[in-house]
């Protein structure tokens, strides 16, 4: 069974940097987010990360939040400055530096369609706007829940049907079609075939690190990539606020990569 990557990456970047840090997994119940909170005040904590189901229970225990944050109401990074607890969601610069560094692809100017619109969608909505992104087009089963991620991409956003993908630049999956261990683990987001040959293609699932779309995906011979690279910069951005220094980016990626060969 493979377990979190965030200590393995968080390690290896504080041994790389030489920061006398060590970043543990640490389980706590629902309902106990502000509590955990607490703590990273009461031992003067470099930071926390937060994960599920804490990640909007944290925001009211911040005493600053970052508009990322404040927008999605849901904050993944608590660090210091200044003395104060801010919170941020690393998730969608996370993503949209892993775009580029991984496929050299800015999204200024290009048009986007995101699969989804949960938390980790919603995120990426709103950093693909950020970044400039001619169109943000969600795509997802509860119309509802595609407004309000729309929304998050400002004049730039529109709920969009599967008619949309014909058109896009860059296709997202932020559904957990695909994902390992669950009983949609052989379902594709969407067909493939629809895309454009110069499509991109992502999936913002990691395990397994080829989804069956991303290899339809690289059958067809699309430009794509797996969840891997946001997991990996959504730290980057994590570290840097913990410590105030630039990631150490090969030695993140390659204990990435050591963890999965380790664990396929
Ligand atoms: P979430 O909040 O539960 O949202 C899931 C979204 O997928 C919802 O919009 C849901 O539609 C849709 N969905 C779920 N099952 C579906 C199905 N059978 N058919 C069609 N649509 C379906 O989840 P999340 O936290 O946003 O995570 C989404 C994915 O991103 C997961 O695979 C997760 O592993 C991945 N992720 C990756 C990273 C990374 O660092 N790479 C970070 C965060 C998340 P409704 O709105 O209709 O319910």
């Amino acid at each position: 069974m493979r377990h979190s990557l965030s200590p393995v990456i968080h390690n290896a970047a504080f041994a790389a940097a030489e920061v006398d840090a060590v970043y543990l997994a640490l389980p706590v119940a629902e309902g106990d987010g502000a509590e955990a909170v607490a703590a990273m005040r009461r031992f003067d904590m470099l930071g926390l990360s937060v994960t599920m189901p804490h990640k909007a229970a944290v925001l009211d225990a911040c005493d600053v939040l970052s508009d990322m944050a404040a927008a999605l109401g849901s904050a993944n990074c608590l660090y210091w400055r200044d003395g104060a607890i801010h919170g941020d969601n690393t998730d969608g610069e996370g993503f949209v530096r892993g775009l580029g560094d991984e496929l050299a692809v800015a999204p200024a100017g290009l048009r986007c369609a995101v699969l989804g619109a949960g938390g980790a969608a919603r995120a990426v909505v709103r950093a693909l706007a950020g970044a400039g992104a001619r169109d943000v087009v969600v795509v997802n089963r509860s119309p509802d829940r595609a407004a309000a991620a729309a929304e998050h991409a400002g004049a730039a956003g529109r709920v969009g049907s599967s008619d949309d993908l014909a058109d896009a630049d860059v296709i997202i999956n932020a559904t957990p079609l695909g994902m390992a261990g669950t009983s949609a683990a052989h379902e594709l987001a969407f067909d493939v075939d629809v895309a454009r040959n110069d499509a991109v293609v992502c999936d913002l699932i990691y395990n397994p690190t080829e989804t069956p779309l991303l290899a339809a995906a690289a059958a067809r011979g699309l430009t794509h990539q797996n969840g891997l690279s946001m997991l990996v910069f959504q730290a980057a951005v994590a570290f840097e606020h913990w410590t105030g220094v630039d990631a150490p980016l090969a030695a993140m990626k390659s204990a990435v990569a050591a963890a999965i060969a380790e664990h396929p």
